[in-house]
């Protein structure tokens, strides 16, 4: 393919050879720490029944579906006469130059080598750079597998400390990511391709604001375009004017905060770095996740939607933190105007109000009694027991079923297991309600640790049946 470039065909026919099937609203995954990632195999993502977008668009299958993203493909997907994509739950990109190719993101472990002899049956010359988006796992799974010797391997500088930092944390981020992708713990454990991913994988040549290349005759931007992490890029091939953005744009409202737990992410950022890139007028936007944009137009429209929405999330945050409002009433009354509803399949815009609030303002709410070392749930026994015990709060609980509010029926359960935490009513009633809450889930996150609970009931609750 190298040295047989017709550029004058490039922008307007290879556009036109995109498969645009897949192009509608999706589910656009979840961010994985890296150790999550490590314990994926090829068997998983190659099962019998593929990827499955229409059960994914409604969110209510199991999160471990989204990793087969993918898994049917056979061969790699143009995108024009020197760009290639392997789709994946991340996905990767080849630019095929005549002085060696440049990868842009790896996806996980389990996929980069099904990515890898995609891209390279396209054309198989040597690996000048391998350029990371940012340091999650889901996009820097086949650093290792990819890299020659004389690859350099690009990340924006702040990299550095973010891989420090899920590894300074990993302990407590296997357990979250377990929890919340519906994953064995023990096989994250045990899992030795940890090795090979993370912080052994440090990036070689690193870049503050931005870095530019030529290589062949492509030329490459690379720009620090923070969000979702302190070091996320975005490539620009302004030849083609095409935008590789990492995660910065997804189909859905964003994680602002995501519940497996991360530092601050600011919505701020978010909007800066958008805009960076709708400056540069591009043509072809190609997110790490899902399908790519076409069209200038397209492109604009979709992401001056998306940034706008995550502007309206923030401002009302704000309105609402000068005005005195505690976070709960936010999160229950901030709602995307239907002019900017973005779609809540993957971030939740409750969550997001939440993480801007404390993201500015840390934990204290300047109520006094939280200002101790005592959660309020260390008096639920007392209060359970002051209404006469768990079958009376079982009662209360279901008259709030009934009234359709599951969320403080649940509220109710949690202070009667604080009291009697092996009583198989109050397990039972538990089971119920995240089960009912689960079934009526559209989102992803929300149903990993809806998935998450019931599982976690279930063995309690069999437990405590044969105790009795
Ligand atoms: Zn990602």
């Amino acid at each position: 393919m190298k040295g047989q470039i017709n550029r004058q065909l490039i922008t307007i026919k290879g556009l036109s050879m995109i498969n645009l099937k897949n192009s509608t609203r999706r589910f656009m995954p979840p961010i994985l720490s890296l150790t999550i990632l490590l314990s994926l195999s090829a068997t998983t993502l190659n099962a019998d029944e593929g990827y499955n977008p229409e059960a994914l668009k409604s969110g209510r299958v199991d999160p471990s579906m989204h990793l087969q993203q993918g898994s049917t493909q056979a061969q790699a997907q143009k995108i024009n006469e020197v760009i290639y994509k392997a789709t994946g739950f991340g996905n990767t990109f080849m630019v095929v130059t005549d002085e060696g190719n440049v990868i842009i993101d790896t996806s996980l472990p389990g996929m980069a080598p099904k990515h890898k002899s995609l891209l390279n049956a396209v054309d198989d010359g040597p690996v000048h750079s391998i350029i990371i988006t940012h340091g999650h796992g889901d996009h820097t799974g086949g650093v290792a597998l990819w890299r020659e010797p004389q690859t350099k391997v690009i990340a924006q500088e702040n990299m550095v400390e973010f891989l420090r930092y899920q590894k300074r944390l990993k302990g407590l981020f296997i357990q979250r990511n377990s929890a919340q992708f519906g994953f064995d713990l023990t096989s994250l454990t045990s899992s030795s391709a940890s090795e090979s991913a993370g912080v052994n994988m440090l990036p070689n040549t690193l870049f503050d604001k931005s870095l530019n290349f030529t290589l062949g005759n492509e030329k490459f931007e690379v720009l620090h375009t923070p969000a979702e992490t302190y070091d996320a890029l975005t490539v620009w091939m302004p030849e083609y004017k095409a935008a590789f953005v990492g995660d910065l744009f997804y189909r859905s409202f964003p994680n602002i905060y995501t519940l497996r737990g991360t530092k601050p992410r600011w919505a701020l950022d978010y909007i800066a770095s958008i805009d960076r890139v709708l400056a540069l007028g591009p043509e072809i936007l190609l997110p790490s996740h899902g399908e790519p944009i076409l069209g200038n137009e397209n492109i604009t429209a979709e992401m001056t939607r998306y940034r706008d929405a995550i502007q309206y999330v923030h401002d009302k945050t704000v309105v609402g933190m000068n005005e005195g409002r505690d976070v709960y009433s936010l999160m229950r009354e901030i709602k995307l105007p239907a002019a900017l509803d973005v779609g809540e399949a993957y971030g939740w815009v409750s969550w997001s109000v939440r993480g801007i609030y404390e993201g500015y303002m840390g934990w204290f709410d300047g109520d006094p009694v939280n200002m101790y070392a005592e959660s309020p749930r260390s008096i639920y026994p007392d209060l359970v027991s002051l209404a006469g015990g768990a079958k009376q709060v079982i009662s209360l609980a279901e008259q709030h079923l009934s009234e359709g509010d599951s969320v403080k029926a649940l509220l109710l359960i949690e202070a009667a297991m604080a009291a009697e935490p092996n009583n198989p009513a109050v397990l039972a009633k538990r089971l119920e309600i995240l089960t009912a809450l689960r079934q009526a889930s559209a989102n992803l996150n929300e149903s990993g640790w809806l998935n998450h609970g019931i599982k976690q009931t279930e063995q309690k609750l069999k437990k405590s049946q044969k105790v009795l």
